[in-house]
C-alpha cells in the first residue's frame, strides 16, 4: 500500500518530539511569566526553566550554561558571530577567512562586513566539499581575527575538519567560530576539545520548535567580547535584548536532552538506515552521490541521477518530500553556490536530490523510495533503448 506521504527533509526541518511539544505546552499557558520579572512567582517559573533550558543545551555541547546565548535562530545566531567579532574587534583591513560553502546567512555576514571594511578570504573546497586545516593555516595572516567554517554541510553533508582547525586557531590566537546547525546532535560535539570559540545552533533541525536558535560563546579559557545586533533591555548579558521566548527555550533545551540521552543508540541506527538508502540508490544506473562517501551527515543523503531533470523525478515521487538544494535557497532560480563550489556543472546540479533522513524515517519508507526512483528512471530510460 502506498504510504500517505514520506518526509525526506529533515536537513531543512524537523517534526516537534511530542516529549519536547507537552515540556513546552505549560510555557504558553499557566507559566507565561517573563523570566526578566524579579518580584513574582510567575516570572521566577520561567525564569528557572530558563536556565534548566541553558544547560540542557550546554550539555549536549559540553559548554558552561553561561555561555549560551539565546537567538531567534541561527541566521541570527551566524549574523551576531560575525558581525559581532568583527564590530567588537575589526578595524579596517581586519582579516576574515572562511569557506566557499557556507550557508547564506554566513556569507551575507561576510558580505555585511566586507563592505563595513574587512578583508575575507574564501578558502575553495575539494571535490568532496571539504577543505582542509593546512588551507586554513596557510590563509592566515597578522591581521586575521576569526575564522568561520561549517560543520556539517547542509547540502551535501560532508564533514570539516573542525578539530584540526580548532588546534590552529588556538595556537594562533584567533577566534573560531563554526556553523553547526546540521551537526548538532548528530556528530559528537565537545566544544573545549574542539577548541570552537562560538557556535551556531538552531532548535528546528533537532525536533525542537522554529525560531529560536543560540550561540555558544567561549568564556573559559579565553572570552569572546561582541557586539550586540539587537539592543534594548540588556537580555542575555547585553547580547541580544528582547523578552526571552520561554516555550520556544524550554523546547529547545528538551530537544537536547533527548538527544544528549538517546545519542550512540539513534545515530547508530541513522547511520545505518543512511548506508542502506546511499546503497538502494547508488544501485540505481546513473546515480552518484554528491559529498564525502563516510566523512558524511549521518542523515544527509545528496545525489545526482544522470540523465534526469530533478524537478521531474520530485513531482513523480509525488507524495515523498525532498528538496533541490537548501530550504533557505530552493525558491532561487540560481544553480546552488555550494554544489558549483564542489565542481558541478550545471546539468550535474539540476539532476541532484537532497534526501533527508531522521527520528521517524524507517526502512520501508526508504524502500518505498528507491523502488518509486527506479521505476521513474527506467520509465524515462525506456523509449530511449527501444529507439536503439
Ligand atoms: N546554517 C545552516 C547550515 C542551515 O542549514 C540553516 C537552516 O537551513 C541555517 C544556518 C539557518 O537556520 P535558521 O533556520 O534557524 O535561521
Amino acid at each position: 500500500m502506498e504510504p500517505q506521504s514520506v518526509y525526506l527533509d529533515y536537513n531543512s526541518t524537523t517534526p516537534i518530539d511530542p516529549d519536547v511539544f507537552e515540556q513546552m505546552r505549560p510555557f504558553f499557558t499557566e507559566h507565561f511569566g517573563n523570566p526578566a520579572s524579579r518580584l513574582h512567582s510567575y516570572g521566577w517559573i520561567a525564569d528557572k526553566a530558563v536556565q534548566n533550558a541553558r544547560k540542557q543545551i550546554a550539555t549536549l555541547i559540553g559548554a558552561e550554561a553561561k555561555e549560551i546565548i539565546f537567538t531567534g535562530g541561527a541566521t541570527e545566531s551566524n549574523n551576531l558571530a560575525i558581525r559581532g567579532v568583527f564590530e567588537a574587534y575589526g578595524y579596517e583591513g581586519a582579516h576574515i577567512i572562511s569557506t566557499q560553502t557556507e550557508h547564506k546567512s554566513v556569507l551575507e555576514a561576510l558580505e555585511y562586513v566586507e563592505k563595513h571594511g574587512a578583508k575575507v578570504t574564501y578558502i575553495p573546497v575539494n571535490s568532496f566539499g571539504q577543505i582542509t586545516a593546512e588551507q586554513i593555516e596557510e590563509a592566515i595572516t597578522p591581521d586575521t581575527i576569526l575564522v568561520s567554517v561549517i560543520y556539517g554541510n547542509n547540502e551535501f553533508g560532508s564533514l570539516n575538519p573542525i578539530e584540526e582547525i580548532g588546534h590552529i586557531t588556538t595556537k594562533r590566537e584567533i577566534f573560531f567560530h563554526t556553523d553547526a546547525v546540521q551537526a548538532l546532535g548528530r556528530t559528537e560535539i565537545h566544544v573545549k576539545d574542539l577548541n570552537i570559540d562560538l557556535l551556531s545552533m538552531t532548535a528546528h533541525k533537532l525536533y525542537g520548535p522554529k525560531g529560536i536558535g543560540a550561540l555558544y560563546v567561549r568564556h573559559i579559557p579565553r572570552r569572546v567580547k561582541l557586539e550586540p545586533l539587537i539592543v534594548g533591555g540588556g537580555q542575555e548579558k547585553g547580547l541580544r535584548a528582547g523578552t526571552l521566548n520561554v516555550p520556544g527555550i524550554v523546547g529547545f533545551g528538551k530537544a537536547c536532552e533527548v538527544a544528549t540521552s538517546n545519542f550512540h543508540e539513534e545515530n547508530f541506527a541513522l547511520n545505518e538506515l543512511k548506508n542502506l538508502f546511499i546503497k538502494n540508490l547508488l544501485d540505481i544506473p546513473g546515480t552518484v552521490l554528491n559529498g564525502h562517501p563516510t566523512q558524511r551527515l549521518n542523515n544527509n543523503i545528496s545525489v545526482q541521477f544522470g540523465g534526469v531533470k530533478n524537478t521531474d523525478l520530485i513531482i513523480a515521487l509525488k507524495n515523498v518530500a525532498c528538496s533541490t538544494g537548501s530550504a533557505c535557497s530552493s525558491d532561487s532560480a540560481k544553480p546552488s553556490h555550494v554544489l558549483q563550489a564542489i565542481g558541478l556543472n550545471p546539468e550535474q546540479i539540476q539532476s541532484t536530490i537532497r534526501f533527508g533522513i531522521g527520528r521517524y524515517t524507517n526502512i520501508e519508507q526508504i524502500d518505498y523510495v528507491c523502488s518509486k526512483i527506479r521505476t521513474y528512471i527506467e520509465s524515462v530510460q525506456k523509449p530511449e533503448l527501444e529507439f536503439i
